[in-house]
């Protein structure tokens, strides 16, 4: 069966594609010929997710899934959240993100942090949500390359390392998304 994961960034569609092979062709917004940008104007993860992927499942008729995530710091009553991507402006800077983090909790001891996920699917018109989440700490200051966002700044519990100090295979069993995913593809194989 095929299913379109609402996205244009290659390296996520892949990881989903090989995780759903066999039994089903994962397919992006680029391989159907479809370059436009759906706009996020929800004011939650969930909210977004949704427009995506009913957007996709309207415009295309096909099944289709999506993904939103933010980074909830609880001495910023959530912040950044569904604002991540444009915590620091509309650039979507991610080293700006992340000065504005540092600095915004530079007097600040609870550190504590997780990254959510939500994923929306839209099977055959019917609806499912997936979530996933890690907990953690913001790190003082920046540490490691790998990654990308928020990474260098973020140190998942019981691990001494950011997530940008970790190779993505371990990255992947823990974090928000790998999560949110996995969830979605146990759904899927019983479906
Ligand atoms: P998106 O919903 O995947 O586009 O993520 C929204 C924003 O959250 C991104 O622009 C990143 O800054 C941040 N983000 C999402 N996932 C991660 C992650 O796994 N590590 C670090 N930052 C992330």
């Amino acid at each position: 069966m095929k299913l379109v994961f609402a996205t244009h960034n290659p390296g996520k569609l892949q990881e989903v594609r090989e995780l759903l092979a066999p039994d089903y062709e994962v397919i992006g917004l680029t391989d159907l010929g479809d370059h436009e940008e759906i706009e996020e104007t929800a004011q939650t993860l969930e909210g977004n997710a949704w427009i995506k992927a009913r957007t996709v499942w309207q415009k295309h008729g096909l099944s289709c899934f999506s993904d939103d995530t933010g980074l909830e710091i609880e001495a910023l009553n959530g912040a950044p959240g569904v604002f991540s991507a444009r915590f620091a402006g509309p650039e979507k800077d991610p080293q700006a993100n992340m000065d504005k983090v540092l600095h915004e909790l530079r007097d600040q001891k609870n550190r504590d942090a997780r990254f959510r996920t939500a994923v929306a699917l839209v099977l055959n018109g019917n609806e499912y949500l997936f979530e996933g989440t890690v907990n953690g700490v913001i790190t003082t200051s920046q540490s490691g390359a790998k990654g990308f966002g928020y990474d260098p700044i973020f140190s998942p519990n019981g691990f001494s390392t950011t997530f940008a100090e970790m190779d993505a295979p371990t990255k992947n069993e823990i974090s928000h998304r790998g999560l949110a995913i996995k969830k979605l593809v146990a759904f899927l194989k019983e479906n």
